[in-house]
């Protein structure tokens, strides 16, 4: 904002009529390169072996800038040693959906990771970013020997112990066990891991009721969290499946985006502006969350549904 601007707003807030104003606030602006003109390893099209990472990419933030750079030199150095490329996927890494999105999709203004920009924000978990990217960068060069080693051994632990729990069942005779519990008398056999999926039961309790020793911490940790979200894991990947499916559902012209629930004023804005055609087209316009595109696709969906069985009502009376 020019000063005198900056005076003027500054002076029009109650009590500041006569404020001086010691140092003036100031825009920051800068060039970038369309990042639709780099390949997924950030190398440019145009000019083999010139790779591009951080805000020359459309983005802004620190994180943003060091995670390209971690790409892009990865590649140009395995590119250097004649070895397969490295690029991480949407549903492994914030990383792989930073990638995505830019050389994709573009940006219109200065980029930054938002976690609401991935469709797969359950797997994309803190708790678990060791076990999603270890073993691919052990294999690009990038994980030392000694981690792992620490890595593998924790994850045959893992398989291991779930090995175990998975073979270990509460059955309805086991009265001393759903008692000590406190739950009721389970219909059927249930294992130790499904039994995991309940809110109300730990592995703490289900190991002493099972006369079971507990594994470390990081072990427990992991294996309750899995068990405990599958549900809800499972649901994200169905939804995703789904939105993939219905990529080509048609939206009508002058759509009113403001009848559908769960949108925020910000994205009924860009819909209504962009006017897509299809979901697909939808999905491309930069800053439409996935879970837009859910509330969207629920909506398309239920009318469709009931302008068909308005439909075929009609059809039946006019018969
Ligand atoms: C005032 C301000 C506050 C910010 N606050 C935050 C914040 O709180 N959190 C956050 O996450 N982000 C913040 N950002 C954004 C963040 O700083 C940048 O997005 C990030 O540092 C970009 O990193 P980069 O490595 O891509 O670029 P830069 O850090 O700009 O590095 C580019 C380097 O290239 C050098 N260079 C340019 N041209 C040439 C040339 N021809 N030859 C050789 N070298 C050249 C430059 O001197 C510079 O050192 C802030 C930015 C500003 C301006």
């Amino acid at each position: 904002m020019p000063k005198d601007c900056q005076e003027k707003f500054v002076r029009s807030i109650e009590g500041f009529e006569s404020a001086k104003i010691t140092q003036y606030g100031y825009a920051v602006e800068y060039d970038f390169f369309d990042p639709r003109e780099l390949h997924e390893t950030l190398e440019t099209r145009k000019i083999k072996n010139l790779y591009f990472a951080g805000q020359i990419n459309g983005t802004t933030g620190y994180e943003e800038a060091a995670a390209q750079g971690l790409v892009a030199g990865a590649n140009a150095a395995l590119s250097f040693l004649g070895k397969d490329p490295w690029t991480p996927g949407r549903e492994e890494s914030y990383l792989g959906v930073l990638i995505d999105d830019l050389v994709t999709l573009g940006t219109k203004e200065p980029y930054r990771m938002f976690t609401s920009r991935s469709e797969h924000r359950l797997i994309l978990r803190e708790d678990n970013a060791d076990q999603r990217i270890t073993e691919k960068a052990y294999k690009v060069g990038l994980v030392s020997e000694s981690r792992y080693k620490i890595f593998s051994e924790k994850k045959n632990k893992i398989i291991k112990e779930k090995d175990k729990l998975a073979k270990l069942f509460l059955r309805p005779e086991d009265e001393k066990i759903y008692s000590s519990l406190k739950i009721k008398e389970p219909k059927s056999a249930t294992s130790f891991l499904d039994l995991l999926k309940r809110p109300d039961l730990d592995f703490q309790d289900l190991a002493k009721a099972f006369s079971i020793e507990t594994p470390d911490n990081d072990i427990v940790f992991d294996i309750e969290t899995n068990q405990r979200y599958s549900g809800y894991i499972k649901r994200q990947m169905d939804e995703i499946e789904k939105m993939k499916k219905n990529r080509n559902a048609h939206i009508p012209s002058n759509f009113d985006y403001s009848n559908v629930k769960g949108l925020s004023a910000e994205i009924t804005q860009k819909l209504s502006k962009v006017e897509p055609r299809t979901l697909a087209q939808a999905w491309r316009i930069p800053g439409i969350t996935p879970a837009a595109i859910s509330a969207l696709m629920v909506y398309l969906k239920r009318n469709e549904t009931e302008t068909a069985d308005k439909n075929a009502r009609g059809s039946t009376r006019e018969s």
